[in-house]
């Protein structure tokens, strides 16, 4: 099978630990990837909210530089997504996950796009130069600068990340956006906890999602699921389901957040996926659809931003 997740926080776990991309104890590693025919992983950058200013753009070269070593050392079996001549069985995208990592201005922008980021997640989960996160004390929406930020992603062709954004700044970003945006690491809005209820999507947000050409990755964590430590796989199909059912065939993809969170023991590796495929198969979602989840969609958004 082939597999495209839109969301992981292992190149910013492994920088922490110092292990290495091609085998590590985490949930991601090149050897785990052997289960795929294909795999393209979008590896994101997270830069905590305590990072403002000059040291959230320090703290992301650091890392960058550590994911182009990385490549670097396992250049045979993975390149960089736009590298279309590399023949490589694995492809990366470079992602930063809290846009403060260009530190407040269109400058550092330009040098995230220079450094290869495809794709930016705007805020962790609180507010940024750019915009208010799902647990802002205030919620201000989208800044002046925030809006002129998007609109400079979209001429650049990087894509624009919903998840984490709060409501208001979600609705305010549908009202200027001119180009479809995603929610590459989000659930559906249909289970009752804390977390869920600031981190899922509402089904508007979705419908709006769909109807846009966006895409929406769907994410492991235990809260966001609401499953048990121990098995997700219903949880996942229920997600699925749902978003399916609001007309989501071409928008739902897989968003994993490994390494970024807390996930179930059956979802704790990558190389757990096929059994999560065969699982999905076996509750009747019809395997044409499934492959558009699991790779097609996803591919076919990123060739037509990138194009
Ligand atoms: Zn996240």
């Amino acid at each position: 099978m082939n597999f495209f997740d839109l969301h992981c926080d292992t190149i910013t776990e492994l920088h922490k630990k110092g292990e290495s991309l091609k085998n590590n104890s985490l949930h991601i590693s090149l050897e785990k990837a052997d289960c795929f025919d294909a795999y393209k992983q979008v590896f994101a950058i997270f830069i905590p909210d305590t990072l403002r200013g000059k040291t959230a753009a320090v703290y992301f070269d650091e890392v960058c530089d550590f994911y182009y070593e990385q490549l670097s050392e396992n250049k045979d079996s993975i390149s960089p997504y736009i590298d279309f001549e590399n023949q490589s069985k694995y492809k990366a995208i470079l992602a930063v996950e809290g846009a403060a990592a260009a530190a407040g201005t269109i400058e550092g922008l330009h040098h995230l796009y220079n450094r290869g980021v495809k794709l930016i997640t705007l805020t962790w989960n609180a507010d940024n130069e750019v915009a208010s996160g799902c647990f802002s004390e205030t919620d201000n929406g989208f800044t002046p600068f925030g809006k002129e930020f998007v609109k400079e992603m979209e001429r650049l062709k990087i894509a624009v990340d919903v998840s984490h954004l709060s409501d208001k700044s979600f609705w305010h970003l549908a009202e200027f956006a001119e180009k479809p945006f995603i929610a590459s690491h989000s659930c559906c809005r249909i289970v009752d906890n804390p977390y869920a209820k600031r981190r899922n999507l509402t089904d508007e947000q979705i419908k709006h999602i769909i109807g846009i050409g966006g895409i929406i990755g769907i994410n492991f964590c235990v809260s966001f699921l609401g499953c048990d430590e121990k098995s997700g796989f219903d949880e996942v199909y229920r997600h699925i389901y749902h978003a399916l059912s609001l007309g989501g065939e071409k928008t739902v993809c897989i968003g994993s957040d490994f390494d970024g969170c807390n996930v179930p023991d059956d979802l704790n590796s990558l190389n757990k996926i096929p059994e999560l495929y065969s699982y999905l198969i076996s509750r009747g979602i019809k395997q044409d659809t499934l492959d558009d989840i699991f790779h097609n969609n996803a591919e076919r958004f990123f060739k037509k931003l990138l194009a």
